[in-house]
């Protein structure tokens, strides 16, 4: 593969300029007198209202100081993690029937479509980071369902580094800048994943051929916790979300990315942006694995534990339908970068499960969006349902749109004036749970190494080769007590894979 293939759509410059946004917006303008916010005409754009020349500028140059305030107000506070992403807009189709497991419209026959956006992104780089550099990445969907918005906000991986949400920001502060130094921390990700027995998996997969993708449509998308389906009858399914990538499976190694890096660090942007621009549209197949509620005691793990997989041996993959993104954003601040997806927003027929990381991502992912965007962030254009509306929240920033409730003097609920109602035919079959309230210790009896292994396994030599030099090129100035730890539990899953870290940790001192 050539290594800058990817990218000759830039280069091509006997392709006509594409309009911009604006442009296509003006196509129904009959007036195209620029106007201030407040749409009075312009008459000077080019010239500051100075007193006298050479003088001081006038206050009273209200146009200058719109222009500079606004400019101040450019930046939203970029998100904590996943600040950098790459989205577009798609359908969803349906291709086969799950009507048995789940009662969600979205599914409703098989050959119905409905619109998506989806919004990939690296986790640990800030909003000005390189896009080919070696990270897990986010893959969010939203689902623009009659019955509401679905998202399902996962990740290219099946697992995560942690299974409990206490240590959430523990973990992501080992993966950004030192308080001192405002460097990256290699000490503080090995200190923490060696202290974490639980992050094995998901560190062995961050460091293997797929930690680094090409593109986003080079890489599969998972929703990675346990969710449940319920069907028209309320019988409960577990459910895992799966969406493979039909492009097929494309990585650089950490040479080839260094290399892309150096010529552009929007690598992402341009191979999926490019794509789609060109008409080569990115699909996915969305599968699922289903077990009834019932039967998930025959797991002998922890099914809602999000540092492990379902086997495909316990769990076969049943298609559901094909994700196609075919329309690039007319506007990446306000479709992309003002995306909110959620884990919280569910819709009738598809619920949530016991997975502590997903109990906890369903308040703060919201939360981040009330910091992020403001109250009503939901009434947005791009995150607004495509269905009606129907809610009794009041004000606060962004309240915009009347009226929700169909009567100014229905603003509260239960009211006499025709309010609208709750309706319990889309209630969630109740869940029995048992045990005392505790903070139960998740590590114990838990094994972190056989799944690991089991990843390990399907390695070929010279994936596993890349997994041993990977590793120890990112264990530079760790201290040894960490790097002892960190090979004990790789000991743990296989002794080769020990031993190949530690002879790459010998070569890479070896060539220092
Ligand atoms: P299977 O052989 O039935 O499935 C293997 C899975 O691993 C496939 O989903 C495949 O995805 C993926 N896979 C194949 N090669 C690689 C690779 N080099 N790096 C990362 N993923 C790869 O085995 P099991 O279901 O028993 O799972 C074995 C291990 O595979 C797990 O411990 C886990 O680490 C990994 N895995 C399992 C998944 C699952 O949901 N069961 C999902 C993803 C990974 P694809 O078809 O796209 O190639």
């Amino acid at each position: 593969m050539e290594l800058f293939q990817i990218i000759d759509w830039t280069d091509d410059l006997s392709t006509p300029i594409v309009p911009s946004s604006d442009t296509r917006e003006d196509e129904t303008m009959t007036d195209t007198r620029m106007t201030t916010t407040a749409g009075a005409p312009v008459a000077d754009n080019q010239n500051s209202l100075t007193m006298g020349h050479p003088g001081p500028i006038a206050l009273q140059d209200w146009q200058l100081i719109e222009k500079l305030a606004h400019q101040n107000r450019e930046r939203i506070p970029e998100r904590v993690v996943h600040a950098k992403g790459w989205g577009a807009f798609g359908t969803f189709t349906v291709t086969n029937d799950v009507t048995a497991y789940t009662r969600a419209a979205i599914f409703g026959a098989v050959g119905k479509t409905t619109d998506v956006l989806m919004r990939m992104s690296t986790v640990a780089g800030e909003m000005g980071a390189a896009d080919a550099e070696r990270d897990v990445r986010g893959f969010a969907i939203k689902f623009y369902t009659e019955e509401g918005n679905w998202d399902l906000v996962g990740n290219n991986t099946p697992v995560f580094f942690i299974r409990d949400p206490l240590k959430f920001p523990d973990f992501i502060h080992t993966q950004k800048r030192h308080p001192r130094t405002n460097l990256r921390s290699p000490t503080a990700m090995w200190d923490f994943w060696s202290l974490s027995p639980e992050s094995l998996h998901q560190v062995t997969i961050l460091f293997s051929d797929r930690g680094l993708p090409v593109a986003p449509q080079y890489m599969n998308g998972y929703g990675s916790h346990t969710y449940s389906f319920w069907n028209a009858a309320g019988e409960r399914f577990w459910v895992k979300f799966h969406f493979k990538t039909m492009q097929g499976h494309r990585h650089w190694t950490n040479d080839e990315a260094a290399q892309v890096v150096a010529r552009s660090r929007e690598s992402f942007q341009e191979e999926f942006h490019g794509a789609i621009e060109k008409g080569d549209f990115p699909r996915w197949k969305m599968q699922v694995q289903i077990v009834p509620e019932a039967e998930i005691a025959r797991f002998d793990f922890d099914p809602f534990d999000l540092t492990k997989v379902w086997p495909h041996a316990l769990a076969p993959l049943i298609d559901v339908g094909v994700i196609e993104l075919n329309r690039n954003p007319e506007n990446y601040f306000a479709e992309i970068e003002q995306a909110a997806f959620s884990p919280s927003n569910m819709v009738p027929g598809i619920g949530a499960s016991p997975d502590r990381m997903l109990q906890a991502r369903i308040f703060s992912y919201a939360d981040a969006h009330r910091y992020r965007l403001g109250t009503h962030y939901e009434a947005l254009p791009v995150n607004a349902p495509k269905c009606p509306v129907h809610h009794y929240h009041k004000d606060g920033a962004m309240r915009f749109f009347g009226s929700t409730t169909g009567n100014a003097d229905a603003y509260y609920e239960p009211n006499s004036f025709g309010g609208p109602k709750q309706d319990p035919s889309v209630a969630e079959p109740p869940l029995a749970v048992t045990g005392p309230m505790s903070r139960h210790d998740h590590r114990a009896g838990n094994d972190d190494y056989v799944q690991p292994r089991a990843l390990f396994d399907l390695f070929d030599a010279g994936e596993k080769a890349r997994l041993y030099a990977n590793i120890a090129a990112a264990m530079g100035g760790v201290p040894r007590e960490i790097v002892e730890r960190q090979l004990a539990h790789f000991e743990k899953v296989h002794p080769d894979y020990a031993a190949g870290v530690r002879a790459a940790l010998v070569a890479t001192i070896a060539a220092e």
